[in-house]
């Protein structure tokens, strides 16, 4: 072992901290190469702390300590102790004393993108959740608040912006000086995660919006010079994002203005400052010709999201870092229902499911599963997960369906009442449900607290005679990593008998009577649930809507999953027979194709495709989403054991081509139907008729190559918009054709100057499947557009590389793990949290064969044993090697 493992920290031993701060004075004088940063304050004693004459200890990270002031006198050396990540001043006067700091740092040498740090020349700040302690002392927990005043001064020129949390107090050159400076003033007392600063060269694009209060807020959008042209589209959804926290929540602004920067060097999606929002600029740009309608779908919820933790995590904000999804799965939910409300609730559902399967539930299932709210963690920069994030909504998402629409509305009501300007625990939130709806949640709590997916298994008794019908459910959690033993669950499940002629029958249950809303609750780990008066054979209807984050085991004959795919007035479980029968299918393909037999039938799911696209009832995004089959990873989990990627992907491949071959003439028709007519927009209706267009493409690529390839080809020379560019594009990569190479050499030559373009062309590379994937990727790597120091472009070629190519990362020469990990060792020496990102990839290692775990052992070993490893990729590695 190249060092000791690092110190765990836990839940149960959380403390208030012994001071309190009053107001707090910043003043940063702004250098690339050397700020200085001043902090002044005055504590008191925290009533709440049991500790007295405690020693002051404030957190402080790769800065240089120029001085400390206690009650107005230097410290002499001697006074304090310091190490590497604190500062300790035993002998503090009685409280309230006041504190002067003077710290230095180096932005441009900061390549963690944590702490102050440069993008592009621009100066910018990324705190959360433990990065303020890179820029002065303090105590950096989010349980300490205070109301910040913020003064910068920085070279005119360089920086003629300078913005920070709150509202704009003054600013001015500094005379005879090339430099001025401005004063931000934030009366919202907050956490240090909530602190930020940006200042450079930036280009502002402006609005308003009037509150329900009829307030007017000034908003306002920084970019780079030159990209003025590529906000309209984010600031059209900031207000819209306003507008509906008020209507949907009754949640209005408190500030005068809102501001957004955008930076290109940032290793998360957003960040909720408070009045001062920083995104990856991949969140803000977009034009038809440079972003695609998922780029556009993907901006309006960010802004969205980020903008709704105004009130779910700033106004209300997190104890301690292990409630996290308080304020992140309350706001994903939140986003959730903003972009359900906007676009069709029906696809929106869909995908996010499709999302929680393809992230969440490896983890869930693998060496990285937690508990939405964990109980301790190494470093908690890894705890951004799809499990807090996803997982989180879907607990909200869930108590929403317990407790009804209405007193949903009651409980939130009561938790901005009861909680504002607190640092709340999960607790709390949960509370505020039960309180508000008088229901018991206390066995629904272990949602919060138990890793892994539970999975419940379905057996159905019809009696014609008696009328019955008999839903016998058993659940069953599997063990986690610390987690031996799972209670039972508390698990809605919305659900329909569907009568012959596709009708919901009459929902009468023993013991209940006839069901006010179509949902039953599961809490035992096995009941029988009988419904009566059923006159005729139902086909069963589980989980609509997914009302529960659960994997059903059901064994449906292939005939009910067909009429169910075409029946079922439930959309979703529409979908998802769709889904169940392709899985079938592909999983006898592969089993078939490992034995050299004959393939199995897959006509009948073809038919009922052909029926899914001929039904005008239904829109243009749902078709596309039934002619999505599940994906390599949704196969290998359903395998779970001894995968062979590579036979995944033939027999996938095999359904897809057959699939493509049997539909073909509706496929050309759909082409042609859903030609682009006049300009641009990202509306619903025109994002789902481009997502059918491309989908339809996909599958006529797998099974009339040629056919397809000329219509790619013809589509990319005239195409008027990003959206098909990369749907034709994608459709190539997914085939294995001699063009493919040349039209993304196309696409770099006409995109090369736009860096977000290039990361498109990067991700692109990512997903080919062909053999000597990874060596392909190691030769991109040199290429010199890539760049180790931009995460989104590290996220396009490697973390594209781990996700969305299965048999090249998992290929069983070990070649695609060797060059991952190559590239998270090397990243890891200067920023280890984008390289522990990475390193999640290795999740899934343990379904493959044995060779291929040899191969992960080898590498995850490796990396464990480097000597100099950051905590971050530490804890994810040497969990995924363990678990
Ligand atoms: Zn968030």
């Amino acid at each position: 072992m190249a060092q000791d493992a690092p110190t765990t920290i836990h839940l149960k031993d959380y403390k208030p901290a012994p001071y309190v701060p009053g107001d707090l004075f910043l003043n940063f004088s702004l250098e690339p190469r050397a700020t200085r940063v001043t902090s002044r304050l005055q504590f008191s004693a925290n009533p709440a702390s049991k500790e007295k004459n405690a020693a002051l200890v404030l957190t402080g990270e790769r800065i240089k300590l120029v001085s400390v002031k206690l009650d107005s006198k230097a410290l002499a050396a001697s006074d304090y102790v310091f190490t590497d990540s604190d500062l300790t001043i035993p002998n503090i006067p009685a409280a309230p004393f006041t504190l002067e700091i003077e710290t230095e740092c180096d932005p441009v040498g900061n390549t963690a993108l944590s702490g102050l740090y440069q993008s592009s020349g621009i100066f910018c700040t990324q705190c959360e959740a433990e990065g303020f302690r890179r820029i002065t002392y303090f105590y950096d927990r989010p349980d300490v608040m205070t109301r910040y005043t913020v003064r910068m001064e920085a070279n005119k020129a360089a920086c003629p912006v300078l913005l920070s949390n709150g509202n704009f107090q003054e600013g001015g050159d500094i005379a005879g000086t090339d430099r001025h400076f401005a004063v931000w003033h934030d009366p919202h007392p907050k956490p240090s995660y909530l602190f930020a600063l940006v200042a450079g060269d930036l280009a502002g694009v402006h609005g308003s919006f009037t509150t329900m209060s009829s307030k007017t807020v000034q908003l306002g959008i920084y970019v780079e010079k030159g990209k003025e042209d590529r906000c309209a589209w984010a600031m059209e959804s900031l207000k819209a994002s306003m507008r509906w926290d008020e209507t949907a929540f009754g949640r209005e602004y408190d500030l005068d203005v809102f501001n957004i920067v955008a930076v290109s060097d940032f290793n998360m999606g957003a960040m909720e400052n408070k009045g001062l929002n920083v995104f990856n600029d991949k969140y803000i740009l977009a034009l038809p010709e440079t972003a695609t309608d998922l780029d556009y779908t993907n901006i309006e919820a960010i802004i969205a999201h980020e903008y709704f933790h105004n009130w779910t995590g700033n106004r209300i904000t997190c104890r301690d870092w292990f409630q996290l999804c308080l304020k992140e799965g309350l706001t994903v939910f939140r986003d959730q229902e903003f972009s359900s409300d906007l676009r069709s609730r029906a696809v929106k559902r869909i995908t996010d499911v499709k999302t929680l399967r393809a992230r969440q539930m490896p983890e869930d299932a693998g060496p990285l599963a937690h508990p939405p709210r964990p109980n301790a963690y190494i470093e908690i920069n890894n705890f951004y997960t799809p499990t807090v994030y996803e997982k989180g909504a879907e607990i909200c998402r869930m108590m929403k369906t317990l407790i009804g629409e209405k007193a949903f509305r009651k409980a939130m009501d009561l938790y901005f009442e009861r909680h504002d300007g607190e640092a709340a625990t999960v607790e709390d939130f949960v509370a505020c449900m039960a309180d508000a709806s008088g229901r018991d949640l206390s066995q629904f709590f272990k949602w919060y607290e138990q890793a892994g997916t539970p999975h419940v298994k379905v057996t159905t008794h019809y009696d014609a005679k008696a009328k019955t019908f008999d839903l016998t459910l058993a659940q069953k959690t599997a063990p986690t990593p610390g987690q031996a033993d799972k209670q039972p669950m508390h698990i809605p499940l919305g659900l329909g008998l569907v009568g012959p002629s596709g009708e919901d029958m009459a929902l009468d249950l023993e013991g209940v009577g006839s069901l006010n809303a179509p949902i039953i609750e599961l809490t035992e780990e096995k009941k029988l649930f009988r419904f009566r008066n059923v006159t005729a054979r139902p086909v069963l209807s589980l989980n609509r809507g997914f009302s529960a984050p659960v994997i059903l085991q059901e064994n449906v004959s292939p005939e009910d999953q067909l009429f169910l795919m075409g029946r079922d007035k439930d959309t979703f479980n529409r979908w998802e027979a769709g889904q169940s029968l392709g899985k079938s299918l592909i999983i006898a393909n592969l089993a078939a194709l490992r034995d050299k037999l004959p393939p199995p039938r897959s006509k009948g799911y073809a038919d009922a495709l052909q029926k899914t696209l001929a039904d005008t009832t239904l829109d243009a995004a749902f078709k596309a989403l039934m002619l999505g089959l599940p994906t390599e990873a949704d196969i290998a989990a359903a395998i779970a054991k001894d995968v062979d990627t590579d036979l995944v992907l033939q027999s996938r491949n095999r359904l897809r081509a057959e699939l493509g071959a049997e539909l073909k003439d509706s496929l050309l028709a759909i082409w042609k139907d859903t030609e682009e007519r006049g300009a641009y927009a990202p509306t619903p209706e025109n994002t789902g008729r481009r997502s059918l267009r491309y989908a339809a493409l996909g599958l006529l690529a797998a099974g009339a190559p040629k056919i397809a390839v000329d219509l790619i080809q013809r589509d990319l020379a005239k195409a008027s918009n990003m959206t098909a560019e990369i749907g034709a594009l994608s459709a190539l990569v997914g085939i294995d054709a001699p063009e493919t190479n040349l039209e993304l050499e196309n696409f770099h030559a006409r995109h090369a100057g736009d860096s977000l373009l290039v990361d498109k062309w990067f991700s692109l590379h990512s997903q080919v499947a062909t053999p000597g994937a990874a060596a392909r990727i190691e030769a991109l790597m040199g290429h010199p557009d890539f760049r180790l120091s931009t995460p989104n472009r590290v996220y396009a070629l490697i973390g594209g590389f781990t996700a969305m190519n299965l048999s090249g990362f998992h290929a069983a020469d070990g070649e695609g793990y060797r060059v991952v990990a190559d590239t998270i060792l090397k990243l890891d020496k200067t920023n280890p949290q984008v390289a522990a990102r990475l390193a999640t990839g290795f999740r899934s290692w343990r379904l493959m064969d044995e060779a291929r775990r040899k191969a992960a052992t080898v590498q995850l070993e490796r990396i464990v044993a480097t000597p100099g490893l950051s905590r971050d990729c530490f804890e994810i590695a040497s969990k995924t090697l363990k678990g």
